[in-house]
């Protein structure tokens, strides 16, 4: 029996009564709720841009349809990621390339220069776990190669680089899923400066339907429901307090983890704010338990952990020999994969679940 689970939603009267209020009007699909979730999202990112979508996933096809890319043309993004961002580079009819990641578990931006093709047209960095990616850098390149830049922040809701909040720096990709430091369920949202792209994708989640019957491109269904809408607005509303105590759990489990043999904890850069999505520590060849023992064992007293991710993104039979995936050598990343866990840090847990995390892993790598 798990009784410190890896993540937990907590849903309140706040969201109750919202969701009550779109019942009672009668009007589910998107209406005015998904513009105010909207608004929270342009509020929190700083854009003058956000158009909710269905998932992340939409969210991500979306932003690379937009840019009208033509078949062939490349997308470098992070070998250590989700799967949804290499669908979604696939799904838009677009090629995968990869660049291998740091100790940050980001992709490298000092090695996609080498990467870069005549066909290549954007960057594609995560923000993996709630960390940015190094966006000073990755600009700086986009800038000098004429790419576009799309940000899967789909963990890193109200996390910044430089003061200035993820989701600002091109086209902004965020998950609402059920997981997530901010949920609708299921759910996603776009943010840019972009008045162009933005017209795109509003007209593009919407069947390319500019005014009633007047369609201008082979478009989708990617409209959120304001049911979902109702979901999210009070989260967005309570997102630093949310943010706050993931940071807070965060802090007490470097204080706590400290100086163990083989292990290594997240590293904060002092001009980058970590959300915390996940908190994920590498377990290398001086630890004297595995990454799966030490899942194993926690679990066995109630703990949970996750492995985010177990492998490269790429490293399937289904991808392997995929003609939009570009298979870069990315040795990095696959050391990685076979260290990382994560361990709850969600906003459900009190400073004495924290201490149990930390016993158990103390005890179990000092032994
Ligand atoms: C969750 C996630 C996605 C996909 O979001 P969905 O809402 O599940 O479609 C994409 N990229 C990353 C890094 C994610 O964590």
């Amino acid at each position: 029996m798990i009784s410190i689970p890896i993540s937990a939603v907590q849903l309140g009267a706040n969201e109750e009564s919202l969701v009550l209020e779109v019942l009672r009007s009668g009007q589910l699909a998107q209406g005015a709720m998904v513009g105010r979730l909207e608004d929270a999202f342009r509020e929190t990112t700083r854009t003058r841009h956000a158009i909710a979508v269905t998932s992340g996933t939409t969210a991500l096809v979306g932003a690379i349809q937009a840019l009208d890319l033509e078949p062939g043309d490349e997308v470098i993004t992070s070998p250590f990621t989700f799967v949804a961002t290499l669908n979604a580079i696939i799904e838009a009819g677009a090629k995968a390339r990869f660049v291998d990641v740091g100790d940050d578990f980001n992709i490298d931006a000092k090695a996609i220069d080498e990467t870069i093709s005549r066909r290549t047209r954007a960057i594609l960095p995560v923000h993996l776990y709630g960390y940015p990616a190094d966006m000073d850098e990755i600009l700086t390149i986009a800038r000098q190669r004429d790419l576009s830049v799309i940000e899967d922040a789909a963990q890193a809701i109200g996390a910044t680089y430089r003061g200035q909040p993820i989701g600002s720096f091109g086209l902004g990709c965020f998950s609402l899923y059920a997981t997530k430091n901010i949920t609708t369920g299921e759910g996603g949202m776009i943010t840019t400066n972009d008045d162009r792209l933005a017209d795109r994708l509003r007209v593009l989640r919407n069947q390319g339907m500019r005014a009633r019957y007047q369609y201008e491109m082979p478009g989708h269904n990617y409209r959120m429901t304001d049911l979902q809408a109702a979901v999210g607005i009070p989260q967005m509303h309570r997102l630093a307090a949310i943010t706050a105590h993931r940071r807070r759990n965060a802090g007490l489990l470097m204080e706590g983890l400290a100086g163990l043999p083989g292990l290594l904890i997240p590293q904060e850069e002092p001009d980058r704010t970590h959300v915390f999505h996940q908190f994920t520590i590498r377990l290398t060849e001086q630890s004297p338990l595995t990454r799966d023992e030490l899942a194993d064992r926690m679990a066995e007293q109630g703990i949970g952990s996750g492995v985010y991710y177990p492998r490269v993104v790429f490293d399937y039979d289904c991808y392997r020999d995929h003609p939009q995936v570009i298979a870069d050598p990315v040795p990095r990343a696959e050391k990685i994969a076979t260290e990382v866990l994560s361990l709850p840090v969600h906003p459900g847990l009190s400073d004495r679940d924290i201490g149990v995390v930390v016993d158990a892993c103390r005890s179990l790598l000092t032994q």
